[in-house]
């Protein structure tokens, strides 16, 4: 479950600007997933609970913002929904693309602490 190295590394990040701000208590955090990230929402929740333990971050809520996949046409400059990895078609012009315009983010977007 790689999951737990993503959130143990969150954490740690989350923990050290908590830090840098004098924070003694972290309230909530956000995180964007995409939906070709590769990682479960509910793993992910999962090693929060573990990870944040013990810490200033401890009893904090995680929001999961998903992230829809998108593609991008390099023909005719269309973006469409993806619904698998590695290869779609242009729903326009059917070319085969494999350029994703989001989908793969894993990234923190928000903390809110005190
Ligand atoms: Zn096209």
């Amino acid at each position: 479950m790689h999951e737990v190295g993503i959130m143990e590394t969150t954490i740690a990040a989350v923990l050290s600007e908590a830090r840098g701000h004098d924070a003694s208590r972290v309230h909530n955090i956000v995180l964007r997933v995409g939906a070709l990230s590769g990682v479960e929402p509910d793993a992910l929740r999962l090693a929060f609970d573990a990870a944040v333990k013990g810490t200033p971050a401890d009893g904090a809520g995680l929001e999961i913002e998903s992230v829809p996949a998108r593609g991008r046409c390099p023909d005719c400059d269309l973006e469409f929904d993806v619904e698998s990895d590695f290869i779609f078609t242009c729903p326009k012009c059917g070319r085969i693309s494999g350029e994703l315009v989001q989908g793969r983010e894993l990234e923190l977007t928000r903390i809110v602490m005190s």
